[in-house]
């Protein structure tokens, strides 16, 4: 048995908060019933709908993939392009990404069929440390390299403060491999700041969600991730 509004949440349609509103606006129903209390528990043969649509509960399931560039991180795209779904067609659930990389971005990505872990973890608050290896143009100077720590001001706002290591250069290339481990997660965030402080990407790679790496997978591999990385990420 299981409350409610986590069953609601979980299958995708709003946050657990959101779906206490819905249940005290009598949004949902139980059996047919509308069910106006928060507290109630389910079990998985009781139907549940919200404002009338059937709520779809699957088992959760919760992967990695070490998503390629050249790979849109959606369910599907009008152009025909791949998506990070192409990936799983052997599994039967409608999975899908949690937020997103860039179209070249290659690396970490998690993918899930649970509405609720997914909010919980492109929630802004979250503080899931994320690591990023950027290729950028030309070689910085250790002050921007602490710009970067400190934060940097993008037009959505400041970015928190972050650590930034040069691990290697190229003199010859003038290229510089730096490492970036960045809390929040807003739009083409890594790719911005080294925009802002004037060396721009030119290769980017997620190395780390949390405690979870790439170990062990190739380009383009996936793997379900256990019930305990899951619980570290929660
Ligand atoms: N930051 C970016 O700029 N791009 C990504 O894909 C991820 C983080």
């Amino acid at each position: 048995m299981e409350r409610l509004q986590k069953v609601i949440a979980a299958a995708g349609f709003a946050s657990r908060r959101k779906a206490e509103e819905l249940i005290l606006q009598g949004q949902v129903k139980v059996n047919g019933k509308v069910v106006k209390e928060l507290g109630v528990k389910v079990s998985p043969s009781d139907r549940v709908e919200v404002t009338g649509i059937p709520v779809e509960r699957e088992e959760p399931i919760y992967f990695m993939l070490y998503k390629p560039r050249g790979v849109i991180s959606s369910v599907s795209d009008d152009k025909g392009r791949k998506v990070v779904t192409d990936f799983f067609h052997e599994y039967k659930q409608r999975i899908y990404p949690v937020g997103r990389l860039d179209y070249d971005t290659s690396g970490l990505l998690l993918l899930t069929n649970d509405g609720e872990f997914a909010n919980l973890l492109m929630h802004p608050k979250n503080e899931i440390e994320k690591v990023y290896v950027a290729k950028i143009k030309g070689i910085p100077p250790r002050e921007k390299i602490r710009s970067l720590e400190k934060g940097i001001r993008l037009e959505d706002g400041k970015t928190a403060p972050a650590k930034a290591k040069v691990l290697s250069i190229d003199k010859k290339k003038q290229t510089a491999i730096v490492e970036l481990i960045i809390h929040e997660g807003r739009n083409r965030q890594v790719r911005r700041m080294f925009e802002a402080i004037g060396h721009p990407v030119l290769k980017l790679k997620r190395e780390r969600y949390g405690l979870l790496t790439l170990q062990g997978l190739s380009v383009g591999d996936a793997r379900e991730l256990s019930p305990h990385e899951v619980k570290q990420l929660r």
